[in-house]
């Protein structure tokens, strides 16, 4: 095994990863950096972000109202410390961004274009055409390049953290193309490995987004926070589940059923907002629960359209015309045709809801610190509580930036209290540990389960038991089955044996990871009778404050079933109320 020293390891090169990298290097050149990632960097899923990023810039906008959203949006489970600080940094990112070179999106003027995004109640989300993610993270990458401190270990896969003496000390990780382990030995790490919708079977999330780091943390003894909540987005593409963004919805797109009805009208989201008004009306631009949910209960009353590849609504954006559409949203026109068939800009697109973002993650505070010294987490693996029970689309662009750089400022200041040499040789033989489960997992044979079978049990599985709505039945079903498959994951063999480029191993490892990750969303679900924005269950109809406002915590138990928990959620200047969006900006 290869050692590698270094001062701050970092996990992840998408927008977190990156956000985290460039605010280490800026503050101190002299540390050194190991960004680690196990695709080249661009392949990241920021990179396939399309709406935007939210932040206050507009004069009729304020920090208040930002804030006001976000927490309501969330149904109150976010901490509105790090909503407060959120929204007052978020502007600051975002022309950050644009000094580093990103093309925002402008209006006639030349200052910066926003456009309307679901939950948010006015235009706040700024963006560059349909592509945000795509030049958000070219300019992340780019402007890495200039530190020198900055060193990139591309296609390299971590497997696991090295914590000893109480704190994180390091994580190792494979070179994919040689199969070879290498020890990355730091004085803190910093997990920004991104989210794990791929547990679920029809996601908008890349291949890669199957909750490594998040499960790595999880085994090192960092519970894992709100798991149960899981995003549904309702606008997926049929059959493939690729994204079509809200801006759809924020240029002008409705949904229609199978009459052509405009239903959302029926599930408290209307009247729709004049056409240039700053103040939106919700309709399409209600927040994503809500409209996943009215989808279910229009599925129920016989009122989508049944397709090879499940029921299907359609989000309508013909009347926008052809200049709008190819201005504003090319990348929605070029995935539909190719992907569906159907040109936007003549026909309605078939759509229904699907897996896109993990509200929960690995438990941090304000500070990105986890409860392990040394170990910090950012983006979609992290859960800061930012987003609570529902996230609100551009909110996460935003913050993979402001707690990127939060994340950064901490980890430099463990590193630098980190005076003591770290033992070497311990932190090999925890090394040792992870070589072990790799050439077990490699060498065996004999087995009689694949990873293929495991892995759309598990996906079935969630769908079914733990999708929009859910009750008490169909979650203890899913636990079961989880527990189950993590029983039976023992017994799965590889059909490669090779070092080179060992896909069948990832895959396996990745499994293992999704199945742990799998049962805290279960258990969590189960153990949390009410409905919470994205949790909704149907034997609980009601958000209950007085029992479930609180932060669900998991804690790792090898095989057996997590220990559940609960934490305080942080309360300064709203009190929970209702979630309303039958109106204008309150
Ligand atoms: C299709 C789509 C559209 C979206 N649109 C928007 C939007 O318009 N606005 C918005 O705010 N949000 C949007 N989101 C959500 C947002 O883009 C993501 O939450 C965010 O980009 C995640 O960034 P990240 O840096 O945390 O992770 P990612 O960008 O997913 O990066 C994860 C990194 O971790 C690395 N990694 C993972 N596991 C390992 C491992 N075992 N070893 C080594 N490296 C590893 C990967 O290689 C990668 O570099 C969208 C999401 C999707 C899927």
């Amino acid at each position: 095994m290869e050692l590698i020293k270094t001062d701050i390891a970092i996990v992840g090169a998408g927008g977190a990863g990156l956000r985290t990298a460039i605010a280490v290097a800026e503050s101190n050149p002299d540390l050194k950096v190991a960004l680690i990632s196990k695709v080249y960097p661009m392949r990241s899923h920021t990179c396939a972000a399309e709406g935007g990023a939210a932040g206050v810039i507009k004069p009729d906008d304020s920090l208040e109202l930002h804030f006001n959203d976000t927490v309501g949006g969330g149904d109150w489970l976010t901490d509105q410390d790090v909503v407060e600080y959120f929204v007052n940094e978020a502007p600051k990112e975002l022309l950050q961004l644009e000094h580093w070179g990103c093309p925002w999106s402008r209006e006639p003027n030349g200052s910066v274009g926003v456009r309307p995004f679901g939950g948010m109640k006015i235009k706040r989300t700024w963006f560059a055409a349909d592509k945000s993610g795509f030049h958000i993270l070219h300019t992340l990458f780019q402007t890495s390049l200039k530190y020198p401190s900055i060193e990139r270990f591309d296609e390299f896969f971590s497997i696991d953290l090295l914590t000893m003496d109480g704190r994180c000390q390091g994580v190792v990780a494979m070179e994919m193309k040689s199969g070879r382990l290498f020890q990355f030995q730091a004085k803190a790490v910093v997990l920004a490995s991104g989210g794990a919708g791929r547990m679920f079977p029809f996601s908008t999330n890349g291949a890669i987004k199957t909750g490594d780091g998040t499960a790595m943390a999880y085994r090192a003894g960092v519970p894992t926070k709100d798991m149960e909540f899981v995003q549904y987005h309702p606008t997926g593409l049929l059959a493939t589940g690729i994204l079509l963004t809200e801006g759809c919805r924020g240029e002008g797109g409705v949904l229609r059923n199978k009459d052509g009805y405009r239903y959302l009208q029926d599930y408290g989201m209307g009247p729709e907002t004049p056409l240039g008004e700053p103040v939106l009306k919700t309709m399409e631009l209600g927040p994503r629960d809500r409209l996943s949910q009215a989808f279910w209960h229009e599925q129920q009353k016989g009122n989508t359209i049944p397709t090879p590849w499940g029921d299907s609504t359609h989000l309508d954006m013909t009347h926008l015309g052809e200049k709008h559409i190819d201005e504003r949203l090319p990348l929605v026109r070029e995935l539909s045709i190719t992907y569906a068939g159907v040109d936007p800009v003549k026909e309605p697109v078939p759509i229904r809801p699907v897996v896109h973002y993990m509200m929960g993650g690995i438990h941090t505070d304000i500070d990105a610190k986890t409860p392990v010294p040394g170990l910090y987490a950012v983006g979609e693996c992290a859960c800061a509580s930012l987003n609570g029970a529902n996230r609100l689309g551009s909110n996460s662009l935003t913050e993979l930036l402001v707690f990127g750089k939060r994340a950064a400022g901490n980890a430099v200041q463990f590193a630098r209290e980190q005076t003591a040499e770290a033992d070497t040789t311990a932190l090999r033989e925890q090394a040792d540990k992870a070589l072990d489960k790799v050439r077990e997992l490699v060498q065996k044979s004999g087995g009689t389960e694949s990873i293929a079978g495991l892995r759309s049990e598990m996906a079935k599985s969630l769908e079914e038991g733990a999708g929009i709505y859910r009750t008490e039945e169909t979650l203890q079903k899913t636990s079961d089955t989880i527990a189950e498959l993590r029983k039976r994951y023992p017994a799965i063999e590889l059909h490669d044996k090779s070092n080179v480029f060992n896909t069948d191993l990832f895959q396996a490892l990745e499994l293992e990871n999704m199945l742990a990750l799998a049962q805290t969303v279960a258990d969590g679900a189960l153990a949390r009778k009410e409905s919470r924005g994205s949790h909704q269950r149907l034997d609980y109809e009601a958000r209950d404050d007085e029992t479930y406002l609180k932060h669900t915590l998991a804690y790792y138990q090898g095989k057996e079933a997590p220990r559940i928990d609960y934490h305080d959620v942080v309360i300064t200047k709203s009190k929970p109320g209702v979630r309303d969006y039958s109106g204008g900006a309150k």
